[in-house]
């Protein structure tokens, strides 16, 4: 068997230990003669690993007992419509961060719904930074203050959150969930899809103070209404069942490290080879102020389209795969979510030294 490193934005690798395990139990989970793709959402066994799941979320990411963590379905993208239905319920406006493509998209999906003011934006430089906020832009009656902490896309992320006051903080984590300790006591919402860094894709965790669940529009679909899944557990119709199996083992994982500390640890480590490597080259560079570098995607370029082509298809040969930038970009970008082993960005590092010495 030969597995190759997948630098892909998501869905991304898993931990190998995690792929074994579910390999093991795939036929006859734990006794119960059954897949977990096949057992009842409503059973006694499928509950231990729901709850379980959720459980562990709660202990390894110190989620406050004033919060709620819930399991739905739809991506990321669903989200981009669920909060302005349950949040936007009084002044009917909501501040916007325009930081990249998925800020863009859930600022011009909630315009469908209210009163949504951009605060910022780095449109003007592509995206290479986080824009610098004006807090005299804030308006203080906003029903909620949104941002993209890492944009997945451009390899940019906040390294400190706005100041928002009373105004809830929401935050799409898609592409940082789970790659370090944060305090959820600062966010009202934070919300991910799986597929980056914490499951397989179908699963999007959502994360939600208590006060800002129960006032949704009226018109909000049920599914996407937070209230009607915190009172039933997640599971008020069938929740993505196995790709929730996938989070428990992937927390199980965690854990087995020495927790967020120690995950994050590894992440810096893997972004330091990486940054430290292309900031000595003379032949890539990396277009983000360097303060805003995202820890999980690092984009990069040579000053040549033709040799961006090559390398591409060069480390894809040497068994590094997924490593073209988002069209958008253009160049390269390397996503080293939490399952990318270290050796995989030595390696790469490694193969990148490597052609640079060949090609210039
Ligand atoms: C991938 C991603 C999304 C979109 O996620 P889907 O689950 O595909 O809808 C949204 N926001 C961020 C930051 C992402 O990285």
């Amino acid at each position: 068997m030969s597995r190759v490193y997948n630098f892909s934005a998501g869905p991304s690798m898993l931990p190998e230990s995690v792929l074994t395990r579910a390999a093991e139990e795939m036929l006859d989970y734990k006794g119960s003669g059954q897949s977990v793709m096949e057992m009842s959402h409503r059973s006694k066994v499928y509950e231990e690993i729901i709850f379980g799941a959720r459980d562990l979320f709660k202990e390894i990411l110190n989620v406050p007992d004033n919060y709620k963590i819930l399991f739905l379905q739809g991506g990321a993208s669903t989200q981009f419509a669920a909060i302005p239905l349950n949040l936007m319920n009084g002044s009917g406006k909501a501040d916007y961060v325009l930081s990249g493509a998925f800020a863009t998209k859930a600022y011009k999906e909630a315009q469908k719904y209210g009163d949504v003011k951009a605060v910022a934006s780095s449109k003007d430089v592509n995206f290479s930074r986080i824009p610098e906020l004006d807090k005299n832009e804030f308006r203080k009656d906003a029903d909620y203050f949104y941002i993209c902490q890492n944009n997945t896309i451009y390899g940019t992320r906040y390294t400190e959150l706005p100041d928002t006051g009373d105004v809830p903080l929401v935050a799409d984590v898609s592409s940082c969930f789970l790659s370090e300790p944060m305090d959820v006591s600062k966010y009202g919402v934070m919300y991910g899809g799986a597929q980056k860094n914490v499951a397989p894709a179908g699963l999007t965790v959502v994360i939600i103070r208590d006060d800002l669940i129960g006032n949704a529009r009226p018109t909000t679909p049920a599914m996407l209404d937070y209230k009607l899944m915190a009172d039933n557990d997640s599971m008020y119709n069938t929740p993505p069942c196995y790709s929730i199996y996938m989070c428990k083992l992937v927390l199980e994982w965690i854990k087995k490290l020495g927790g967020l500390e120690a995950v994050k640890a590894r992440n810096e480590k893997k972004a330091a080879l990486l940054y430290d490597y292309i900031d000595k080259s003379a032949m890539f560079s990396n277009p983000v102020l360097p303060k805003d570098r995202s820890m999980m995607n690092v984009t990069f370029v040579t000053d040549s389209e033709e040799l961006n082509k090559k390398f591409i298809a060069e480390a894809a040969e040497a068994g590094f795969v997924n490593i073209k930038g988002h069209r958008s970009v253009g160049g390269m970008r390397a996503s080293i979510y939490n399952a990318m082993p270290v050796e995989g960005v030595e390696k790469l590092v490694e193969f990148m030294a490597d052609f640079e010495k060949k090609n210039s």
